[in-house]
């Protein structure tokens, strides 16, 4: 599920292959992902246009041109690949390749299976806010207590806390369970329970795992961090405690009983 770091990835593909290159064709295979505009009016406004440099607002990916700015929002299965001129489009994964757009010698693709969010067009600059004016800001650009002090205040538990884009926007299921066991806090305390220390953590931990995966662009594939055990007869990579799951905010988390204490 893209979170975060996985959109700070896209924002690289379309910035490293496409950002200052004209768009010169538009092939939407699937207008379902398409949102607010019918295809006409998608394609005519976007076609010939030049990409300037994306910019990323939570799992939001904004990608201006000279003319409309186009906003891509990737749900549970979605992502942006860059497909050179050798490249087989023939694949078994293509039939969930949406819309493509011919860009200098290659193809920019917005793949998606589940077909959950979709693209926007916005313009001016008053409707891209206003599409964006629902979620918080982003968790990459806080830092230290000003983490914290989105999350005062809030009730109910600290997944379903870290998880809400109106608080702070980026994080999902995975990065949040990182996150709190980074943290060595249980998933379902509340952030009002916290003492000075675990919020410090809390804090450290944010930066760390935001900054790290970010910078991979999709949280890392090391054995060191929660997420390469999210499976059965998973065990934490601190103590080798087995891990335990169970069901907040409607996703499964991961957690480890020895680490992350349920104090409240
Ligand atoms: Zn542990």
């Amino acid at each position: 599920v893209p979170e975060l770091p996985d959109v700070e990835g896209f924002k690289r593909v379309l910035s490293e292959h496409a950002a200052g290159r004209q768009i010169t064709g538009i092939e939407v295979r699937d207008a379902g992902v398409i949102r607010g505009r019918t295809v006409v009016d998608f394609v005519g406004s976007l076609s010939g246009r030049v990409f300037a440099e994306p910019a990323r607002a939570g799992k939001w990916l904004l990608a201006p041109t000279d003319g409309p700015t186009l906003l891509a929002h990737f749900g549970m299965t979605g992502s942006l690949l860059w497909a050179g001129p050798d490249e087989d489009l023939n694949g078994w994964q293509n039939r969930y390749d949406r819309v493509l757009f011919d860009v200098g010698t290659g193809r920019l693709i917005y793949r998606d299976q589940r077909k959950l969010r979709g693209l926007w067009l916005c313009a001016p600059e008053e409707e891209c806010a206003a599409l964006l004016a629902r979620q918080g800001p982003d968790a990459l650009g806080l830092t230290g207590r000003r983490l914290s002090d989105r999350l005062q205040g809030h009730r109910g538990v600290l997944k379903a806390v870290l998880m809400d884009q109106s608080v702070i926007a980026g994080l999902g299921n995975m990065l949040s369970d990182e996150v709190l066991w980074r943290a060595r806090i249980h998933p379902a305390r509340q952030f009002a329970s916290l003492d000075t220390a675990e919020r410090r953590r809390l804090d450290r931990s944010l930066q760390t795992v935001l900054r790290a995966s970010a910078e991979q662009g999709g949280i890392p594939r090391t054995n060191r961090w929660l997420s390469s055990r999210r499976n059965a007869g998973g065990r934490c990579p601190r103590c080798h405690s087995a891990l335990r799951t169970s069901r907040l905010a409607g996703r499964t988390s991961y957690w480890c009983p020895a680490c992350q204490l349920a104090k409240d």
